[in-house]
């Protein structure tokens, strides 16, 4: 099998916040490039790539310019690709753009493998299981009115979900005080029963995450996300070692080199890889195996069309955040049903883009 033909495209779609039905800006978009790889068997597979803000096209154009360089290769031999192109990408990388334009192409590489060995891509990357947990994220954030969150919150507990992510840090003239206080309102409103995550985004430095993070201890939390810069190691571990509300990390870095540090360092108790990030399907992978030598549980970090295969797909996938940002582009994709997703029987990712909507929303 030989890779015959590419196709990317920039897509722009509206923001919205479905899961509760939360306020959106006007006119804001979600921007992401879509890819398509054929092959000379009739086989396609298709992958996706976002980096947010104005670097959109540049990444497509980064997209283009590695595709082009896959035409003729064998798209089974993913590593061998991948190699090639690192070292076509020169000094890009290996982190920022090039990592997230490899990601396009190595997910729809995968969807390829799946589709040849007509496997569901969790079914042929390790199969652990067909169902996974899942949480609902995006529904309960920091710039969301408190009244709004409470709302939302017994709304997502009312639809099913038995997981759930906020947000603190919230700037402006908050004070710890009406952090911890918001904490223990949405706590009280979803119930003791529902797990209750809190992503801080890196906006608070070592002392505050610690002083904060023990005053909302006896909420327990299910895990806090991000609380300072993802690189400081030492500052995250000092962090998870003086709270017993796990930390979760590891969306916001690149590769796979930085996870051994955090991972050696003990900065994280939460395994969370970010599919683009990571640099794809195989990079996840052995991400995820990395944290199972450490004993610890993984994450995906956004995109549930394809995270579900993954979480789904290692022994040590413990919840599959369900931030339907990407789900529109899609004809179909999985829906979460009591807590869980099921994974796509169909080979491959199991999804296919909505070709209307990428015409719609193609820029
Ligand atoms: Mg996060």
């Amino acid at each position: 099998m030989k890779i015959t033909h590419i196709q990317s495209q920039l897509v722009r779609l509206p923001v919205d916040e479905p899961l509760a039905d939360g306020p959106v800006t006007r006119g804001a978009t979600r921007d992401f490039v879509t890819l398509t790889v054929g092959t000379d068997a009739g086989i396609e597979g298709i992958g996706i790539t976002s980096c947010g803000g104005t670097m959109t096209s540049a990444l497509k154009a980064a997209v283009d310019a590695l595709g082009e360089l896959t035409k003729g290769e064998d798209p089974l031999r993913v590593e061998a690709i991948a190699d090639k192109l690192r070292a076509a990408a020169g000094a890009s990388g290996p982190g920022g753009i090039f990592t997230m334009a490899l990601a396009a192409i190595d997910i729809a590489l995968w969807d390829i493998r799946g589709k040849a060995f007509n496997l569901p891509l969790a079914s042929l990357i390790g199969g652990f299981r067909t169902r996974v947990p899942t949480y609902a994220s995006g529904a309960l954030m920091r710039n969301f009115p408190l009244d709004h969150v409470l709302k939302a919150g017994r709304r997502l507990v009312e639809s099913g979900f038995k997981q759930m992510k906020t947000q603190l840090a919230l700037g402006g003239d908050a004070n710890p005080e009406r952090e911890v206080e918001r904490i223990r309102l949405i706590r009280e409103s979803v119930g003791d029963d529902i797990d209750l995550m809190c992503d801080i985004n890196q906006r608070w430095d070592v002392r505050q995450a610690i002083s904060i993070g023990q005053r909302i201890e006896q909420y327990h939390l299910f895990w806090l996300e991000d609380v300072v810069a993802p690189d400081d190691y030492p500052g995250l571990a000092s962090v998870a070692a003086a709270l017993a509300t796990p930390i979760a990390a590891g969306e916001y870095v690149y590769g796979l080199v930085p996870f051994r540090h955090m991972l050696e360092a003990r900065s994280i108790d939460i395994v969370m890889v970010d599919v683009l990030r990571a640099g794809g399907i195989t990079q996840w992978l052995k991400i995820a195996a990395m944290a199972e030598a450490f004993n610890l549980p993984v994450v995906n970090h956004l995109y549930p069309e394809i995270s579900v295969h993954l979480v789904a797909a290692v022994p040590n996938g413990l919840t599959v955040e369900y931030m339907p940002w990407s789900s529109k582009l899609y004809e179909e994709v999985p829906m979460p049903d009591k807590g869980e997703l099921a994974v796509p029987d169909k080979p491959g990712l199991g999804i296919k883009f909505n070709r209307e909507v990428l015409k719609r929303y193609g820029a």
